[in-house]
């Protein structure tokens, strides 16, 4: 019986000894890649380019969903609704600000900032995890950090949102193991220890056969 249970823990503390090992080493190349960024400016100029940058991510984003179907507006139930409805308004989904209760409209975008910053249209606080949204941002539990990889050529379709600020950032992806950890907003410089809310970009098809 001595041999066995040498063997079982044998068998285990390689393993764990993996996972740990694995933490480590993402922490510190975080740690590495901040400081190159970072060291060699002022923390003005380094406000100043990564507002910049921010703007620009912003400015020339593209939609990361194809548009509304025509038929999908043409063919819904109400001819009142219909008439007011373009892809435009309708989005990619919705998401209900759990302070003032506004339906501020959805657009996932590609790149870095999958839905910009999100803030409500009526007053102004960011999305945080007591709001409701619609399927394409699918609240994400904390511990889940294994999903499957992206399909080739496709953006990973997790993200998390600064508490400060409410800007959007995508989340990495190490094979299948996702990162929302030692990320530093890139709009407002607050760093994440892995407690910005966290979601899963879903399908937008629901909502847009149903927006109402
Ligand atoms: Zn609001
Ligand atoms: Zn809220
Ligand atoms: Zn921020």
């Amino acid at each position: 019986s001595i041999f066995s249970s040498y063997r079982v823990s044998g068998f285990f503390s390689p393993r764990l000894n993996t996972t740990t090992e694995q933490f480590d080493t993402r922490t510190s190349t975080d740690g590495a890649r901040l400081s190159i960024l970072t060291a060699p400016q002022s923390r003005a100029s380094r406000d100043n380019s990564r507002t910049t940058s921010v703007k620009d991510a912003l400015r020339f984003a593209l939609p990361a969903e194809l548009p509304t179907e025509p038929y999908l507006i043409l063919e819904n139930k109400y001819p009142a609704l219909r008439a007011l409805r373009t892809d435009v308004d309708i989005g990619d989904g919705l998401w209900i600000c759990c302070h003032c209760h506004h339906e501020n409209i959805l657009r996932h975008w590609k790149g870095p900032f999958p839905f910009k910053y999100l803030r409500c249209d009526h007053c102004d606080r960011q999305l945080c995890s007591e709001c409701h949204s619609s399927e394409v941002l699918t609240p994400w539990p904390v511990g889940m950090i294994s999903a499957p990889r992206p399909a080739p050529g496709r953006e990973v379709r997790y993200c998390h949102v600064c508490t400060e600020c409410g800007l959007s950032h995508r989340a990495e992806m190490a094979g299948t193991t996702l990162d929302f950890y030692g990320v530093t907003c890139a709009g407002c410089g607050t760093s994440s220890y892995g407690d910005w809310p966290r979601y899963h970009i879903g399908s937008v098809e629901p909502y847009r056969r149903d927006p109402d």
